[in-house]
């Protein structure tokens, strides 16, 4: 559960150091907390860096959002999608317009390196895209009837205010995997993006703003999970909540919302392997191990903190793999030469730094190269740490069963396919997995045995596309997924219409 690692400071102070100060966006206005208390956004590549202040906001302000959706929603419903849908691509317009400097606030205020900050925005645009095309769909069925001269057909329908939760790491791209699939199907929403990054999400909301939509569908809270998330989910207005975060905070979350009986959607840990075989291509197994691990300094969702490597190549893999992650550039996110930024903030830095010294101790796991954070020349005033490979992990190890969430990976070795499965399935997440083989046989196996809602067969754990469904099993989800048209599983409800035109009454099951 992330605590509030940036203080909450007075008006006074905050006028000293000038960085800007943000609003809360609610029934189209930009609008301060009502206690008019910010906290400040830090660069975690230098924590001098002030990226702003922003609402601190609690109760009072989720109060004000979630009646300005609960105004602007009956209006918002009758709407048209295809009329819905126009918005929704308007903002996919600005955000191309805008993509350099959206990425560049986004690696300023988390940290990880611009080239992955334009993905994320990228992704955001693409979610734009494909759901404005489904605007023009948003298909239901129609059927037939037991009964002659009736007509039977579903639609989909709004559901109501959504409250929407999200985490730091995805800053645009998790918020625009709610939002737009969310305010498509006809439902309005509040969203409480993650104290680290609220600019990205600010950022986000000033597009639609711009793209003119009705004041009221979306509203933005900013401020921290126990003051202004938990009013959000516990709010009697809302009906559904669609969380993406730690599987600790899900779950309390599923609580609250199943005592209040609204529609949770649950996105949450991972601790994703890769399977290396003996026959694979172990140049493209590295680069892909690398990429896996280390991307956004490991903090993935879908990062590869597991490799689990064939006896017959696990020599071989694990010098290719130190060499290779050895000369990865660690540095701030906006120098373009960077591979791999800072983690986000220092409960982040703790921690990471905790699993590393229990590999070290407790797992007793042999630290292969890394393991320390870099404090040298520009890297003094952020929370990095160098990419970290422990070898000769055990798959009960306490680092090869939790989600460490930062740049460590844990080398597994497997006597065969069978066990490399068996050790893969082994843990309490099923988000993704993959597979480096050249048996086509061995692939399918792979992804008919993996206990994981993604599978990828030659490639690293991540890499998903917006048209795919997203979300995993076990531990990860509570069967739901987003992206894709299974999103509006998630944001919509299904209704089922009969039309009786035989002018008389007839009785569906009734025979005499
Ligand atoms: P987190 O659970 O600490 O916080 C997520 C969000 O929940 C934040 O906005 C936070 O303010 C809010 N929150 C915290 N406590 C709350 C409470 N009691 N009530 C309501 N809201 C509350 O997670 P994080 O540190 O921001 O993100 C990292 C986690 O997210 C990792 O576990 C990662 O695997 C997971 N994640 C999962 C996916 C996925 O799709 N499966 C994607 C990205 C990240």
């Amino acid at each position: 559960m992330s605590t509030p690692a940036k203080k909450t400071v007075t008006n006074a102070r905050k006028k000293a150091t000038a960085p800007p100060t943000y609003a809360n966006y609610i029934q189209g206005a930009w609008v301060a907390s009502k206690n008019g208390e910010v906290f400040a956004n830090h660069n975690p590549a230098d924590t001098r860096d002030i990226v702003g202040y922003f609402p601190h906001s609690t109760a009072e302000d989720i109060e004000a959002a979630v009646a300005a959706a609960a105004e602007a929603y009956p209006r918002w419903r009758l709407v048209p999608p295809p009329k819905r849908a126009e918005y929704i691509f308007r903002v996919g317009e600005i955000l191309i317009r805008d993509k350099e400097a959206i990425s560049h606030d986004m690696t300023r205020e988390m940290g990880k390196v611009l080239k992955e900050t334009r993905g994320d925005t990228q992704e955001a645009i693409d979610m734009a895209y494909f759901v404005a095309g489904e605007g023009r769909r948003l298909y239901g069925q129609t059927t037939t009837s037991e009964l002659a001269n009736k007509f039977a057909m579903t639609v989909r329908d709004a559901i109501g205010v959504c409250g929407l939760i999200t985490p730091w790491n995805f800053p645009i791209a998790i918020p625009s995997w709610k939002i737009l699939p969310a305010i498509l199907c006809g439902n309005t929403v509040v969203i409480k993006p993650a104290e680290d990054t609220p600019l990205s999400v600010y950022r986000f909301v000033k597009a639609f703003e711009e793209a003119g939509l009705p004041p009221g569908v979306v509203n933005l809270v900013t401020g921290y999970g126990e003051t202004a998330g938990a009013p959000l989910v516990t709010h009697p207005t809302i009906r559904l909540v669609s969380f993406t975060g730690s599987t600790q905070v899900g779950r309390i979350i599923a609580t609250q919302a199943a005592d209040k009986g609204k529609k949770c959607s649950l996105e949450m840990g991972g601790k994703n392997a890769i399977v290396v075989m003996d026959d694979a291509n172990l140049e493209l197994a590295v680069e892909g191990a690398v990429w896996g691990a280390f991307g956004t300094a490991g903090q993935r969702c879908t990062a590869a903190s597991r490799l689990i490597v064939h006896k017959k190549v696990i020599k071989k893999f694990t010098q290719m793999l130190v060499e290779r992650t050895q000369a990865l550039r660690v540095g701030p996110g906006l120098d373009p030469a960077s591979e791999v930024g800072p983690v986000v903030n220092q409960d982040q830095l703790e921690r990471v730094l905790h699993y590393i010294d229990i590999g070290r101790t407790r797992d007793k796991a042999k630290l292969l190269c890394g393991g320390t954070r870099l404090t040298e020349g520009d890297l003094a005033h952020g929370y990095f740490i160098a990419p970290t490979v422990f070898g000769d992990v055990a798959p009960q190890a306490v680092i090869a069963q939790e989600e460490i969430f930062g740049p460590v990976t844990a080398i597994i070795p497997c006597q065969d396919f069978e066990d490399a499965i068996t050790i893969a399935n082994g843990v309490g997440y099923g988000l993704s997995a993959s597979i480096y083989t050249s048996d086509i046989n061995r692939a399918f196996q792979a992804m008919r045995d993996l206990e994981t809602g993604i599978c990828y067969v030659n490639a690293p754990t991540i890499g998903a596309e917006v048209h795919l469904p997203f979300g995993g099993v076990k531990g990860t989800g509570n069967g739901h997924r987003e992206g894709g048209v299974q999103a509006f599983e998630i944001f919509s409800e299904w209704k089922t219409l009969y039309v009786d035109f035989s002018g008389r009454l007839q009785k569906a099951q009734i025979t005499d």
